[in-house]
């Protein structure tokens, strides 16, 4: 592993919000069932063990102090043992930054690494909140398609030979949102070759590889390239108020950040830091937790997969739930899923079509359903609601092609 690590952006000063909260509008009216949200399942979240932590915290006044910037010490000393762990490595402290959320360590993180017109290479369809944070760094931006396998990183592969050079390719390499898929060992091991080779960091945004369902995922590109960013997150795996997410990343680029998330907020919340520390350390109920969630989440997305396949049979293609909160699903008779959408929320049924999540490729035909806040049945009847929408959409094309 040959280590050609890349350098920093000039540009260190100036930020950006960033977030993907449009999405949410559509879930607001209570009779619709939505999949549209991308939500984790709020009664998954363990309100109980919480607020237990939050008491103990509070036992010590210097819970509600400011902290330190790259998190509070006792929080990175727990995710040192749980990342040294995944990545089979001794992970060391200063590679370890806690961010208020890993939303916030990709808007750190566009700073750090990009200057204005630098190359950043995203995933299509894109997770909808790097696409926001790379353009508002006036990034310009290049998809690569996903496959069954994940990101093609032979199409990659053409465009460096080609003479692009990307500062950053950013993958969501496990359980993929939008996609539902994750990215093979194989891939793995040729971007982190490939990032080697040419000296660009890649961002393996990772908030969903815990929630596994039959087997766990694949070693993390981490594992292959120290020109690797890893990101995690406590919001889907405890609960994303806690806004607890974390980095682990070369000395330097953690310093860097720490530049900028002083003056983004100074530090994050102890409070919060101290909860998730205690509940991600306690092992006679932290992997008891994530069992549960992962079995809730399997058996809706099972559920949901099934009601697809049996309802639509080859009209409407549904990637694996292997784990995650998503499946992205594609019409194969024409099916404009933008136009599908107002006659879905008649019937009481919500998605997000594939052109939200569309860099290079429209997606007409394609659109995300998120598994994890509805219970079997409904997903049930979500789908019994989609298939009378996608027939109320026939009967609406077929009389307005009588019409013309
Ligand atoms: N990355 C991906 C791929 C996501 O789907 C999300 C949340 N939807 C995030 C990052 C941000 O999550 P958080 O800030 O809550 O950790």
């Amino acid at each position: 592993m040959s280590s050609n690590q890349p350098p920093l952006s000039a540009k260190l000063d100036g930020l950006q919000s960033s977030a993907i909260r449009d999405l949410l509008k559509l879930t607001s009216r209570a009779e619709i069932i939505s999949l549209a949200g991308g939500l984790p399942d709020a009664a998954l979240m363990p309100r109980e063990r919480i607020a237990e932590a939050a008491e103990h915290a509070l036992g010590d006044a210097a819970v509600l102090q400011y902290t330190e910037s790259p998190g509070w010490a006792p929080l990175r000393a727990v995710l040192v043992e749980r990342e040294s762990r995944q990545l089979g490595r001794a992970v060391a402290l200063d590679e370890v930054f806690v961010t208020h959320g890993s939303q916030q360590a990709l808007s750190l993180l566009a700073e750090v690494l990009l200057d204005p017109g630098a190359l950043v290479v995203v995933e299509d369809p894109a997770y909808v909140g790097a696409l926001q944070v790379f353009r508002a760094a006036g990034a310009r931006i290049v998809a690569v398609p996903l496959d069954a396998e994940g990101m093609r990183v032979d199409v990659l592969r053409t465009m460096l030979a080609g003479g692009e050079r990307p500062a950053v390719v950013h993958t969501v390499s496990n359980f993929h949102n939008p996609g539902g898929v994750t990215m093979s060992p194989r891939r793995r091991a040729e971007l982190a070759e490939l990032a080697d080779a040419h000296g660009f960091w890649v961002i393996e945004d990772d908030p969903y590889g815990e929630l596994w369902f039959d087997s766990p995922a694949p070693a993390p590109v981490a594992t292959y390239s120290r020109n690797v960013i890893r990101l995690s997150s406590a919001s889907k795996i405890i609960a994303p108020t806690l806004r607890v997410g974390w980095m682990i990343a070369p000395d330097g680029v953690c310093r860097a950040v720490e530049l900028l998330k002083q003056g983004a907020d100074l530090c994050g919340s102890a409070l919060t830091q101290q909860i998730t520390a205690e509940l991600l350390a306690d092992d006679s109920w932290f992997p008891a937790h994530l069992d549960t969630v992962r079995a809730t989440y399997r058996t809706r997305a099972e559920a949901l997969v099934r009601a697809v396949r049996t309802t639509f049979g080859d009209r409407l293609t549904c990637t694996d739930a292997s784990g995650g909160m998503f499946v992205w699903a594609s019409f194969t008779d024409g099916t404009d899923t933008a136009a599908l959408l107002p006659h879905a929320l008649e019937q009481g049924v919500a998605y997000v079509p594939g052109a939200a999540f569309a860099v290079d490729t429209a997606y007409p035909h394609s659109m995300r359903m998120c598994f994890t806040t509805s219970d079997a049945q409904t997903l049930e009847q979500a789908v019994e609601r989609l298939a009378r929408a996608h027939a109320a959409g026939q009967r609406a094309n077929s009389a307005h092609s009588i019409q013309s």
